[in-house]
């Protein structure tokens, strides 16, 4: 069976038990303080898990892209090395919410493996958790009965609280699991050690498959246990093995998930897959990590210095570094491989196939200058190496290794095999405790400690109002303190809000809460998940009294202005500068809008005029808003609603239109009820942020008038300067005119005043015995000449020794230039001299034996020169 039928078997499996399909979430996380990526298929639920949220649908199938590079799963180093942890792969999973549990779970995953997929029963073993003392669990003995009914008890393993109790994170809900493990070994194999010895072991032939979990705990922060006040099922089977194990391949690796890939590889590289188990690793390295890099990309996350972005840029360095390494690939190859990442995953996930060019060209971008890199590091590694040798010794530090690594981004590795290939060897220890020290640094400033929400009224949900409402009578639902370095910070739920939480590119809303004994300011609104979090000042003394929750109007007004104005500029932008147009990234608050868009090339000053033309025209024609909230989702974008890569979508959007035919998004921020409240939009700055992504940042109303009068005050104060010319421009450039002839004019000055003082000095030599020597105080108007000078008497004099101390701009030098044959016959040297006679002054300087120059900070010291020189060479 293809990988492709294996998905779609199982999505119609479990439609056919009424699930609700759909589709991944993006693999980026926004709105979730404690996770970067995606890394199972819950985490797009984790709000109904957690009771915030009431499910849409009880029970849903889905196939989620995951990526395991950071965090609490982080499988990046096993990622190539064996042959079934990916970065990113497919979690199918089904779930059930407050649904059905266990016994439905059990049967239906048995049920798909065996009947549908046809998987042999004597490969299968199950595990159930066997309970925890600590926890005061007992054996999961429901699972275990339900399991015992289908599977001979032989293949059903007791699992501890590591393997088969499931957790979130440090709090949240949990629960005991079924884990589904295949022996993939051959007969005699099996014959000779029985699989279920194997299981939980790594052995890489007997693997885990699938993990049904069921949650029916929550885990607070002093570590005990609650039980949720509904039970619910989530399950997830890793794709890539389950095809695996359907194909009877020995490797994921061996799949048509990945052969594909393998194969245009080896024509690449000229190496064959199987060979070598170096080379091996590297083509799955780059095969597995090619997909990462695409999808994070796609959802929106390019590679960057920090956060997400930096582990996006390490696993593509990761992958060019393997390729450089054991491919020999030293110009960029990955992006040459997105045309087939969209062919063979874009029917699924139709935004790699929508953005492959952009993802080729960023990727490209990236490994261009990690390959540049790559090569300064080698030739600082060679300086390295002199070093060493010039030094004796043989070990290069972990401090050097370290800062290679840190600063180049120079993996360890690569710099311990060319230390091998060199007869060096590399202090490994070092190195890792100069990792240590800097993890440590960074631990310690990001740790935070979150405390337990305390309940104030009972949690019905929360409402957010604040599209029609910036006022309104609320209570407070709970609260909670969290700390960090930083210190105490407060965050308030409230059961209906005005307040709108930092989202799509615009900015939280602040105001107050005020009860009647006391008024408390809100800060920023944020969403944690779907809770709409306000961070307040100080906690509240009296939290069961009512509050009005009061937004900040004026601030929110001139956010939602420059809102709108980023609607307008997106569509003036497609007009101007094609459809190919895409937000990349955008900030909307009370001082300016940000707008990062795909594009490659600088803007022109005439296109940039057009669109800021095209955006104010539409300000003028005073387009109301059309707002229409829960349109179905497929409904939105048959009517051409722009949606943005990389964001989370339900069934039902909101739809913001100004002008069906200009301007139709999705999108969930606030705007103006027409267009003309804007006043004015103006286009500040143009630039590039990163590979094909190019950053507008503009400025709405009140901002752009001050703007413009600013710019107006100071081309009033120029005319002023000028004494009010009719016309600056013109009185500039005179301007301008009359300052370069009168430059020219000095240089002539200064060439005929250097001749002139050239013409006496030759006069004031003092003949000695094969030597003729000058000693001479000069004014000069610049360094320049001094040296030109020294070199002219030196030419024009035979054996020559002179010595000028000048008055440069109000600054001493010294100049001691001599004939070279008499560095040997009078042993002069011009350096020596310098030296000696710059102490008068309190300078410094130095040159060759035969010429030399010192600058100093006493003018006065001239005299003290002209007299020093005189005693010692007259
Ligand atoms: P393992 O112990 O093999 O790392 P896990 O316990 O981390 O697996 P779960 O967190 O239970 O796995 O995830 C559910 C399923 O996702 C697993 O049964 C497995 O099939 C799959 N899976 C987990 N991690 C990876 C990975 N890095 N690459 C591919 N599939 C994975
Ligand atoms: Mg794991």
């Amino acid at each position: 069976m293809e990988a492709k039928k294996i998905r779609s078997t199982f999505i119609e499996f479990f439609q056919s038990k009424q699930h609700h399909y759909v589709p991944s979430s993006p693999i980026v996380v926004k709105n979730d303080p404690t996770l970067m990526f995606t890394n199972a298929g819950m985490n797009q639920f984790k709000d109904a898990f957690l009771g915030n949220e009431v499910a849409k649908f009880p029970r849903v199938a889905n196939s989620q892209k995951c990526l395991r590079v950071s965090g609490k799963h982080n499988d990046l180093e096993e990622v190539g090395v064996d042959t079934y942890h990916h970065t990113m792969f497919e979690m199918l999973g089904n779930w059930s919410f407050g649904d059905y549990f266990k016994k439905e779970a059990i049967a239906w995953a048995w049920e798909l493996l065996t009947e549908v997929y046809g998987l042999s029963k004597d490969r299968l073993y199950v595990s159930v958790f066997e309970g925890d003392k600590d926890d005061n669990l007992e054996m999961d003995k429901e699972a275990f009965d339900l399991w015992k009914a289908i599977v001979p008890e032989g293949r059903i393993i007791m699992g501890s609280k590591k393997d088969n109790f499931w957790e979130m994170g440090d709090t949240g809900p949990c629960g005991p699991c079924s884990e589904i493990h295949i022996d993939l070994r051959s007969d005699a194999e099996r014959q000779a050690i029985p699989g279920r010895d194997l299981v939980n072991n790594d052995h890489p032939q007997v693997i885990e498959i699938w993990n049904l979990v069921f949650m029916q705990f929550n885990r607070v922060s002093d570590g005990s246990l609650k039980p949720l006040p509904a039970t619910h099922v989530d399950t997830g089977m890793g794709f890539e093995r389950l095809v695996r194990a359907i194909q009877h391949k020995s490797s994921n690796y061996d799949t048509d998930l990945f052969t594909p890939f393998i194969a245009e590889l080896e024509k690449k590289s000229g190496k064959k897959y199987g060979e070598n188990e170096q080379t091996d690793i590297a083509f799955r390295v780059i095969v597995d990590h090619i997909r990462a890099i695409s999808f994070t990309i796609a959802d929106g996350q390019i590679p960057s210095n920090n956060k997400a972005g930096y582990v996006i840029r390490r696993i593509l360095r990761r992958a060019v570094r393997y390729g450089y390494t054991f491919l020999g690939f030293n110009e960029p190859f990955l992006y040459e491989l997105t045309p087939m990442i969209a062919a063979n995953f874009g029917d699924i996930f139709p935004e790699v196939r929508q953005q492959q060019e952009f993802i080729a060209k960023v990727i490209f971008e990236e490994e261009t200058s990690f390959l540049r890199t790559l090569s300064n590091g080698l030739k600082m590694l060679d300086q390295i190496k002199t070093e060493l040798k010039a030094k004796n010794e043989t070990v290069i530090s972990g401090k050097t290794a370290f800062e290679l690594y840190d600063t180049f981004g120079f993996p360890l590795d690569l710099t311990s095999l060319i230390a091998r290939e060199n007869g060096l060897s590399l202090d490994e220890e070092g190195f890792a405790s100069e990792m240590e020290t800097q993890k440590n640094r960074s631990r310690a400033a990001s740790e935070s400690e979150t405390g337990d929400w305390m309940m104030v009224h009972p949690d019905e949900g929360v409402e957010f109002i604040g599209y029609d409402f910036l006022k309104a009578d609320s209570n407070i639902i709970k609260y909670r303190v969290i700390s960090d370095k930083k210190g105490d910070r407060y965050q308030v739920v409230l059961d209906k809000t005005p307040f709108y939480a930092e989202s799509g590119g615009q900015v939280g809303d602040t105001g107050w809460l005020i009860s009647e004994v006391e008024k408390i300011r809100v800060v920023d609104t944020k969403k944690e998940n779907d809770l709409i979090v306000h961070f307040v000042e100080k906690l509240p003394e009296h939290p069961e009294k009512q509050f009005s929750a009061e937004v900040d109007q004026a601030k929110r007004s001139l956010t939602m202005n420059n809102h709108t104005a980023t609607h307008l500029l997106q569509s003036a932008l497609k007009t101007v500068l094609g459809d190919h147009i895409q937000q990349r990234g955008s900030l909307v608050n009370d001082q300016l809008l940000r707008f990062d868009f795909s594009h490659f090339g600088k803007m022109t000053d005439e296109e940039i005029e057009r669109v800021e033309n095209i955006v104010n025209e539409k300000v003028r024609e005073n387009i109301p808003l059309l707002e229409r909230r829960n349109v179905p989702i497929e409904e939105a974008k048959a009517q051409g609603a722009t949606a943005l890569f990389g964001e989370k979508y339900g069934e039902f959007v909101r739809v913001i239109t100004f002008d069906p035919k200009y301007s139709v998004e999705l999108c969930g921020g606030t705007h103006v009820p027409s267009t003309s409240q804007i006043g004015l939009v103006k286009i500040v700055s143009e630039g590039s942020i990163s590979a094909g992504v190019r950053r507008i940042e503009a400025i709405t109303s009140k901002a752009a008038e001050s703007y413009l009068r600013d710019q107006e005050s100071v081309l009033k104060e120029i005319q002023e300067l000028l004494k009010n010319p009719k016309d600056v421009k013109k009185a500039i450039e005179a301007l301008l005119e009359e300052r370069n002839t009168l430059k020219k004019e000095i240089e002539s000055l200064h060439l005929e005043k250097s001749a002139g003082v050239k013409t006496s000095l030759l006069t004031e030599f003092v003949k000695g015995e094969g030597i003729n020597t000058l000693v001479a105080k000069v004014e000069l108007p610049n360094a320049d000449s001094l040296k030109k000078l020294a070199y002219e008497l030196k030419n024009e004099v035979e054996n020559a020794f002179v010595i000028l101390a000048a008055s440069i701009d109000g600054k001493p030098q010294i100049a001691v230039i001599l004939e070279e044959s008499l560095i040997n016959s009078k042993n002069l040297n011009a350096g020596q001299i310098v030296r000696e006679l710059a102490k008068e002054i309190q300078g410094g300087g130095g040159g060759q034996p035969f010429f030399a120059t010192a600058g100093g900070k006493d003018l006065s010291g001239l005299d003290r020169v002209i007299a020093k020189a005189k005693e010692l060479y007259l």
